[in-house]
């Protein structure tokens, strides 16, 4: 189980690159499968995996620009806040219906992060080879990469290559 912001990304990152062909985590049953146990648990089952997918369609869409807030609404359908009183107060809880609660959670984690951390939601920027996302919470905010131990190393790798080759060209 992993909380909103997490889910968020996870989902966003179901669609990686792997040896150059873009693959979809949550197209086959199985891994669907997996993938949702994993992350939200048997109780997950029942989410609806088309409307899943294309809120991360929409969602990772809308990260590049290509798509506009008001694509997100089936994954909103019939979500809202109810009270909770307790002995410390009232306090406000997500409620979503069964079949899409995973969709209107990565939603509502999209929105707050985009309020309260503008911009540190991305995509990796080696674009030639991944299709993952990150979020930064580095105080620089200088992340550019899904991993540094992945895309990092081999973005430095090309650099250094490149910056060497020019070199000699220019010899
Ligand atoms: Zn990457």
């Amino acid at each position: 189980m992993v909380d909103d912001e997490g889910l968020l990304l996870a989902l966003l990152n179901t669609t990686p690159t792997i040896s150059g062909e873009v693959t979809d985590l949550l197209a086959d049953p199985e891994t669907a499968r997996a993938w949702l146990t994993e992350h939200a648990g048997e109780e997950a089952l029942g989410e609806d995996l088309g409307l899943l997918r294309s809120t991360r369609d929409t969602l990772q869409a809308l990260i590049h620009d290509r798509a506009a807030p008001a694509a997100l609404a089936p994954a909103l359908d019939g979500v809202g806040y109810r009270p909770l009183l307790d002995d410390t107060g009232l306090a406000w809880r997500l409620s979503t219906p069964r079949d899409h609660a995973l969709a209107a959670r990565a939603v509502v984690a999209w929105d707050a992060l985009r309020r309260t951390a503008p911009g540190r939601l991305r995509a990796c920027e080696n674009t030639d080879e991944c299709t993952l996302f990150l979020v930064d919470r580095s105080k620089s905010n200088s992340a550019r990469w899904c991993s540094m131990a992945g895309c990092g190393n081999r973005m430095k790798a090309r650099r250094h290559y490149e910056r060497r080759r020019n070199t000699r060209a220019a010899d």
